[in-house]
């Protein structure tokens, strides 16, 4: 179903100079359609963010690209997510062999990806909980998400991030975001890239905003 609105969406991400091949052959596997509720479906190819109920959204595709390419995994990579959501990201992370370990913080949100997971036979360990302070258990991680806007780094991320790992994040106000793509050098150095303009629902936790 919509193998042709897929590939167009496919294009479109090449005009967006998403130039990745194994990004691109994610995002003409994974199947949008199934991650966005019921009346917003007629939708799922087009480039742009849709709600999925509780005031939080599916990201852009755009955007989803954006990060996984600037995350460079390879297979058997370990990332870490925060921000479960509708499960999109994290089904084009599993797309590329990622092995994916996602926190939510909505428990009904969690409760209804996690069933979809099950029902799809997609294999990711999801969790209900607070994504700001990381799940320390399966730590270090080669790639951390966040997929939601934060007023800074949450220190305990980078502690779990690997050295030569990167971790992409949108800071900024509650409204708009600079996506940062940090990369852990060592222990103690880190490399930022800045990209400007994205717009996140906020992540909101211990070392996130505190909810309104
Ligand atoms: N990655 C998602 C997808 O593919 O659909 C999009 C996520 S949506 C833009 C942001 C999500 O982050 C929301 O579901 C929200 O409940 C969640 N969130 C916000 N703060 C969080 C936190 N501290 N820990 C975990 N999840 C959080």
């Amino acid at each position: 179903m919509y193998e042709q609105e897929r590939e167009e969406l496919v294009e479109i991400l090449k005009q967006k100079e998403i130039t990745d091949e194994r990004v691109l052959n994610a995002f003409s596997k994974v199947e949008r359609h199934l991650f966005v509720p019921g009346v917003m479906k007629h939708h799922s190819y087009k480039d742009v963010a849709l709600p999925i109920g509780y005031e939080q959204t599916i990201s852009q595709p755009y955007t989803v690209a954006f990060m996984t390419q600037s995350l460079k995994t390879k297979p058997g990579d370990k990332v870490l997510e925060i921000g479960t959501g509708s499960g999109y990201q994290a089904a084009i992370l599993l797309a590329m062999g990622v092995k994916v370990f996602s926190i939510e913080r909505n428990h009904d949100i969690y409760q209804r990806t996690q069933k979809l997971f099950d029902k799809l036979g997609l294999r990711a360990a999801l969790r209900f909980g607070d994504g700001t302070i990381g799940w320390e258990e399966y730590a270090p991680y080669n790639g951390i998400i966040v997929t939601a806007g934060a007023p800074s780094v949450p220190k305990r991320l980078i502690k779990q991030l690997a050295v030569g790992g990167r971790m992409v994040i949108p800071i900024g106000g509650r409204k708009i975001q600079t996506m940062k793509v940090i990369t852990k050098i060592s222990e103690d150095e880190l490399k930022t890239e800045e990209i400007p303009n994205f717009t996140f629902v906020p992540l909101i936790g211990k070392e996130g905003w505190k909810e309104e």
